[in-house]
């Protein structure tokens, strides 16, 4: 994922609304109608919609479809809309694609998909599962007909490709799906184990170095009297304790070929060089983990036993979440430092987890999957400073920051948007470090109950700007905006929200506001006029810089903004098109 230019389709930014109306129901048929009668890129009689997918958060829920042309997809041409429990939209993320008139060209044929997967594939029984569907695809200047091949195969790679009329591939990415996998256990027995909590280094204080070194995975005495005695709970089934819970099973679906460790006596106690201590690790801590998510109120986070294998990934120094196949896994290799010895590594994946669970099908964009990174980043982190604070601001503590390789930080003083480098991993620095800012001013659960109900809102393509924009969503939804001061200051100092609010009015020569008056006195519209036909958007924030709507204009001479509903207060309208950005401040009496 290094340094090759981002595609247009990674880049397209979707066009983001906040508090822009209300539908009759929240009934998907019917906010499916609204979104056929509102949105203008699905008007005629070529366009349809149709529905992908529905969460239920604590306080709304969260729709995302699909747009259509001539009965075909169009490649992320998606609306998410979230809705309070009434039919308030609160917020909406519009990635479809205007189109004109039919792209010219032909679909490939399917032959011609096959043969490129035989040329990608010399055995056949290699491929687990194929899809190929027709659609149009954003080449950038154009919409062209393609065909998109998704792959999963026995070595667990899961991709996909988009293949021109002339066999060309014109992109091709990693990808993830979701599916729920419900497996109940009725059994459920306590037993002992010995786990890293939350790693090594972080437990005795002390930097890599000997004797605090992986030593391939050798049996140091100092490392293992880092091990934690610990209950966790298992499932007893034929004379046999099996590493089973509703929520995390411990499997073998990754080379090297290790099977899961089970036990004639409830006692998992392992050292360090044992197979059996990684799997008794990474499942002790996602069940803790799934146990604190579900006890902040969301009993529909990883709602599935989520498959973990801890050798995995053939000895690589990497791990991954995915959802190939339709059964969520996780992987953690065995390079450098096993990946499941270090807490900071399970909670990472097991964000992707997390995010997939409340926002399936939507981690696509540059800025979007950074956020899902930093999202699994800030997990790790803040899970590791409520267990031992020393270093905190490493994530990766035992994993990383060694010759194996550099790990990364939440403590970083990059700023939005002039330090983005394009590159997932190291912008993800940016959103995690705000949220342990956050998170330090505020405490961790309310943090996190916050963060994962926004997490229900996230959208494909979306920016930092707009999860800034939906965490406080979140948190008036929530906490009726209690925390949304210093959740604003610590966005706006990282320069994801504009500091702005409360500022005098200034060069408001770009237009006039009319009728001010009537707007704070007797319930009148005022009216913004430009000197010229403009297109851009129009934000009323509140005092506090809460949005009370945001909205998109184009070629528009004058806007008006209604006072209906606004209680007493002051507010900042703010005008942002490609030829100004100025604010005005409105009142309300
Ligand atoms: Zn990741």
């Amino acid at each position: 994922m290094g340094s090759r230019l981002p595609h247009p389709v990674d880049v397209r930014k979707a066009v983001s609304s906040f508090y822009c109306g209300k539908i009759e129901s929240t009934d998907t048929t019917l906010v499916k109608q609204y979104l056929l009668s509102t949105i203008s890129n699905l008007k005629g009689a070529d366009f349809s919609v149709e529905y992908l997918e529905g969460k239920q958060s604590k306080t709304g829920l969260h729709y995302l479809y699909r747009q259509n042309y001539q009965g075909k997809p169009v490649y992320r041409g998606t609306i998410k809309i979230n809705l309070d429990k009434t039919g308030n939209i609160i917020s909406l993320f519009d990635n479809t694609y205007h189109i004109l008139e039919t792209p010219s060209g032909e679909f490939p044929n399917t032959d011609d998909c096959y043969d490129i997967i035989k040329s990608i594939y010399k055995e056949e029984n290699d491929i687990v599962k194929i899809l190929i569907e027709d659609l149009y695809f954003d080449l950038g200047p154009r919409l062209i007909p393609a065909s998109r091949i998704e792959l999963w195969d026995k070595g667990g790679n899961f991709f996909e490709l988009i293949i021109d009329a002339e066999q060309m591939i014109v992109y091709e990415r990693d990808m993830n799906d979701y599916f729920n996998n419900n497996r109940v256990h009725d059994v459920d027995t306590p037993a002992l184990a010995r786990v890293f909590n939350p790693d090594p280094l972080t437990t005795a204080e002390v930097s890599y170095g000997t004797p605090y070194e992986d030593a391939s995975d050798a049996d140091i005495s100092q490392l293992n009297m880092q091990r934690q005695q610990v209950t966790i709970d298992v499932v007893f089934e034929n004379d046999t304790f099996k590493l089973e819970s509703p929520y995390c099973l411990i499997t073998e679906h990754s080379i090297p070929v290790v099977t899961p460790v089970t036990s004639l006596t409830p006692a998992f106690e392992f050292t360090r060089s044992q197979d059996g201590f990684e799997d008794v690790n990474a499942f002790y801590h996602i069940n803790v983990y799934h146990d604190y998510v579900q006890q902040l109120g969301f009993d529909n986070i990883v709602d599935y036993p989520i498959w973990v294998d801890t050798h995995a990934m053939g000895g690589a120094d990497n791990s991954n979440f995915s959802s190939a196949g339709g059964v969520p896994k996780l992987s953690f290799g065995e390079g450098g430092v096993d990946d499941a010895e270090d807490a900071d590594v399970i909670i990472h994946e097991y964000g992707h987890a997390i995010s997939h669970s409340a926002a399936p099908n939507t981690n696509d964009g540059i800025e979007r999957t950074a956020l899902d990174e930093a999202i699994g980043d800030y997990f790790a982190a803040s899970y590791s400073k409520s267990i031992n604070s020393y270093n905190w601001q490493k994530v990766f503590s035992w994993d990383g920051h060694n010759p194996f390789w550099n790990g990364r930080v939440v403590e970083s003083d990059k700023h939005y948007p002039e330090d983005l480098q394009n590159n997932l991993y190291k912008d993800a620095e940016l959103w995690s470090s705000t949220m342990m800012q956050i998170m330090d001013d505020i405490g961790r659960e309310r943090t996190d109950e916050i963060l994962i109900e926004a997490l229900y809102s996230f959208s494909l393509q979306m920016s930092m700007t707009d999860a800034a924009n939906l965490v406080i969503a979140a948190d008036v939804s929530l906490n009726g905006g209690g925390y949304v001061a210093p959740i604003r200051y610590w966005m706006c100092m990282r320069g994801f929200i504009p500091c702005d609010v409360g500022i005098d009015e200034n060069g408001i020569s770009n237009f006039n506001v009319l009728n001010s008056y009537g707007f704070a006195t007797r319930d009148e519209q005022a009216v913004i006029q430009f000197n010229s036909p403009q297109s851009g958007t129009i934000q009323l924030t509140d005092v506090m810089g809460r949005i009370i709507f945001s909205e998109s204009f184009s070629g528009s001479s004058e806007y008006k903004i209604s006072p209906k509903n606004l209680s007493s207060g002051i507010y900042l309208t703010k005008v942002t098109t490609q030829n100004f950005s100025s604010s005005y401040k409105l009142m309300k009496w």
